[in-house]
């Protein structure tokens, strides 16, 4: 029998309906702000227009938790503290402006109070949002994310992803608007275009039980995971292909949807810990897609430990079918 998709009814169905409206204003945003990113802008190695979209994106969201449901917390990557700066008043201004343009108007004190809703600690309940997930892929007008999950004691239970950059259909030149991605646990992955009121459909991870045609995808940049070891696995397995790099979250979508197979990320320093907010809300778009995640242990990820994955290292995320091949593999090389 075919999974109940989330858009029926079912356990969540408020939650999720205010999280997907949430994260599509929140790439509407984004995609504004992008929209003027110069080319002098990336010369200069200039950070604002990322700074101005994180504070952005994590207000759209916080507000419409914060309104939707008062009572539960949000733990969000950003605070308003350096925003409070008295120098940094041209930007509380720009993130004022675009957020008026997206149809929320509001005074700067109301901007910096939903930013900081999102300074909420674990509970029993709470939702983990990374308003933009990949800032370097958002300079670069490459892949991005607005990650956003709800975990009830422990487990995920609801993952979305927007990704203003991924197009709706695989393969596809344009991304129009992008893709959201959405699951709740125990009814399957979907995904829209992120610009269409409706037109969900399921998602699945790929059939691939070779290691050796597995298409694996790591993050771009190598201070966040370990290219020279991941190599060295995708040799151990056989994979001849490159590995596909790309920046953000979007590494979830990808396996979730059967564009990759595998998705590593190895730790560059022996005491770096994982943001929950880097993974929650990809994490249950794998799962619900019949893929798998753990750590290179292949223990399962403990979101029970606060803002880190304090007992876990590093990731193994894959279509399923390839986990325990890929894990043995991980162990030879001594990952
Ligand atoms: P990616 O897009 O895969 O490069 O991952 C982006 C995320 O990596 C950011 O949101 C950071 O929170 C996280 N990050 C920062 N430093 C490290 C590090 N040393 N190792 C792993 N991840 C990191
Ligand atoms: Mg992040």
């Amino acid at each position: 029998m075919p999974p109940v998709l989330p858009s029926e009814s079912g356990p969540h169905t408020a939650e999720l309906a205010t999280a997907v409206e949430a994260v599509r204003l929140a790439m509407r945003v984004c995609r504004r702000v992008q929209s003027g990113i110069t080319p002098d802008v990336l010369e200069k190695n200039d950070r604002s227009p990322v700074t101005v979209a994180d504070y952005a994106s994590q207000a759209v969201v916080c507000r419409a938790i914060a309104v939707a449901f008062p009572d539960d917390r949000i733990v969000a990557e950003e605070d308003s503290a350096a925003l409070r700066q008295p120098g940094q008043a041209p930007f509380l201004t720009q993130v004022r402006e675009h957020l008026a343009a997206s149809g929320l108007n509001a005074a700067d004190d109301e901007v910096l109070a939903w930013i900081d809703a999102g300074g909420g600690a674990c509970g029993s309940r709470f939702w983990t949002l990374d308003p933009i997930d990949g800032t370097k892929g958002f300079l670069r007008r490459e892949q991005y994310a607005v990650s956003l999950a709800l975990i009830v004691d422990g487990r995920i239970e609801i993952g979305l992803l927007g990704c203003p950059q991924m197009p709706p259909e695989i393969g596809a030149r344009d991304a129009g608007g992008g893709s959201i991605f959405r699951a709740v646990r125990g009814r399957g992955a979907e995904v829209s275009a992120a610009d269409e009121a409706a037109g969900w459909r399921p998602i699945t991870a790929s059939p691939t039980s070779d290691p050796a045609a597995a298409r694996l995808c790591e993050s771009v940049e190598r201070q966040h995971s370990a290219h020279d070891l991941s190599a060295r696995i995708a040799q151990d397995l056989g994979i001849a292909v490159p590995p596909v790099r790309m920046d953000s979250q979007a590494k979830y979508a990808a396996v979730a949807r059967g564009e990759a197979d595998l998705y590593l990320r190895l730790p560059t320093r022996a005491d770096y810990r994982e943001n929950i907010w880097d993974h929650a809300g990809g994490v249950l778009l794998v799962e619900e897609a019949g893929g798998r995640v753990t750590d290179l242990d292949g223990r399962p990820l403990d979101f029970t430990r606060g803002q880190k994955l304090t007992a876990n290292r590093g990731l193994v995320v894959t279509n399923g079918r390839l986990h325990e091949r890929v894990l043995d593999a991980v162990r030879r090389v001594g990952a």
